[in-house]
């Protein structure tokens, strides 16, 4: 008996149908859209009970979406380093602030934020996918600083990938920089450019299409949008209606609609939930466009919770896929009218489909330092701007229904300046950054030309 085979289709519905690895190592379907299984495995409820620990709700949660694309053993391997690198043996904790009203605790990881549960185990599978099939990969990417961090604690010692990341010289925090650069692995290069962040992303794309390089072996870069760091994501909602023995309602502070659209996939699989709010900061497409049903592009603006800053939030496209009841000639429609005119309107049953998957609200930079203070004076607890988001909103649900809980995203020493500018000191450093301390750093520093940049790749992929 053959096991079971996984398979993911684009939401634009011009890609051929393929497996996990592929779609792992591609990110971006070929036709432009995002990749999506063509069916959801249904979890057993066993799953959410209060014995369930995260390795086994990981794997239960994660082995169907890849089927028989990994080696035996893969997934397994991958999870045990997931849970190995997090400070805390729930790996991602519920807290109960006042009753009903919970935190999911997202920060225990190697970076301080949550984007390392998903970037841990993507780094593994990749490498796990790599090495069977013999190839071996450049990953090229460009970072204001947390993405960055997040890749190369994630990547380091992998055995077929090499990681080389981009960040503006001087421009990114001391804690985001040594994050980069106090990791002692071989395949890790850091260039700090003399430049901005654009251009970074500027050399980056330039790499990425350099005929030179291309020729030297497969390149891609970190991307928010791979479905295996959406599924990476799914296991912690499984994790907190088990720690709670309860459904609840999950208010997720969002930015590209990556986080909330796992618990909405979790719900697919059949977790019970009462429903998602996703909360945005003054961003708030996403919130306009639940809200008012236009969907349409403005400058981004800057704010505290800056890992939110984002216009168009790309994952919501897996969300009208959905909504559109798997579309993919509407969902394509949506977001060819979006690239193009920079605004959508949607028809009516589209936008009441949209609604009764999540609703959506948006909090100023106002609220969220008051939402820093009353924290702090209720319950003694320092959250990061973003966590303070989510909370805002999370106090304005009715807990009649059920218990409701708030994402918190980040450790607060991560934004220290923008809390300590609302409660008059430093929060106390995460255990992980208080580590960095002053370990020797490695990087290379390069002007900001397409010369520079592509000498220093080259040096680095020659040394194998
Ligand atoms: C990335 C990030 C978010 C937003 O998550 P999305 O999946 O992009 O919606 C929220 N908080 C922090 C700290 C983040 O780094």
């Amino acid at each position: 008996m053959s096991t079971s085979s996984a398979r993911y289709v684009s939401t634009r519905g011009h890609s051929p149908e393929t497996d996990f690895s592929d779609a792992l190592l591609r990110g971006l379907a070929p036709d432009g859209g995002l990749y999506m299984p063509t069916a959801w495995p249904t979890l057993s409820p066993q799953a959410w009970t209060r014995e369930a620990d995260y390795k086994a709700i990981g794997l239960q949660t994660i082995a169907p979406f890849i089927g028989d694309a990994l080696p035996e053993g893969a997934l397994a391997r991958a999870v045990d380093r997931v849970v190995a690198g997090f400070g805390h043996p729930l790996v991602t904790p519920l807290v109960e602030l006042e009753p009903g009203l919970f935190l999911l605790e997202l920060f225990h990881g190697p970076t301080a934020a949550f984007k390392d549960l998903a970037m841990q185990l993507v780094a593994a599978l990749t490498d796990e996918a790599l090495t069977a099939s013999g190839q071996r990969l450049t990953i090229l990417t460009a970072t204001s600083g947390d993405t960055g961090a997040a890749a190369v604690r994630a990547f380091a010692g992998a055995r077929s990938v090499d990681l080389v990341v981009l960040h503006p010289l001087d421009r990114v925090s001391p804690v985001q920089r040594k994050q980069m650069t106090t990791v002692q692995a071989d395949n890790v290069l850091n260039l700090a450019v003399r430049g901005d962040f654009d251009d970074c992303q500027r050399l980056v794309k330039g790499l990425l299409s350099d005929p030179s390089l291309r020729e030297r072996g497969r390149l891609s870069s970190v991307n928010s949008i791979n479905w295996a760091r959406l599924a990476g994501q799914i296991p912690y909602y499984v994790s907190a209606t088990a720690q709670l023995g309860h459904a609840a309602t999950f208010v997720v502070p969002t930015g590209n609609f990556g986080d909330a659209f796992a618990g909405i996939a979790a719900t697919r699989m059949g977790l019970p939930s009462n429903g998602f709010v996703a909360a945005v900061n003054q961003n708030d497409a996403l919130a306009r466009a639940l809200n008012d049903g236009l969907y349409s592009r403005r400058p981004a603006v800057e704010s505290g919770s800056v890992s939110m800053d984002v216009q168009a939030p790309s994952n919501f496209e897996r969300l009208v896929f959905e909504a559109t009841g798997r579309d993919a000639e509407a969902t394509r429609a949506v977001f060819e009218t979006f690239a193009r005119d920079g605004a959508v309107v949607f028809d009516p049953a589209l936008l009441n489909a949209l609604r009764a998957e999540v609703s959506a609200v948006s909090i100023d930079e106002d609220e969220t330092r008051a939402e820093i203070a009353h924290a702090h004076q209720t319950w003694g607890r320092v959250v990061c701007p973003h966590t303070a988001v989510a909370l805002a909103v999370a106090r304005r649900q009715d807990r009649a229904k059920g218990p409701v809980v708030a994402l918190s995203t980040a450790h607060p020493s991560k934004f220290g300046g923008f809390v300590s500018e609302v409660l008059g000191f430093e929060p106390a450093p995460a255990p992980v950054i208080a580590a960095l301390g002053d370990q020797p750093e490695r990087l290379r520093i390069v002007d900001g030309t397409m010369e520079a940049a592509l000498d220093a790749v080259t040096a680095f992929s020659d040394r194998h």
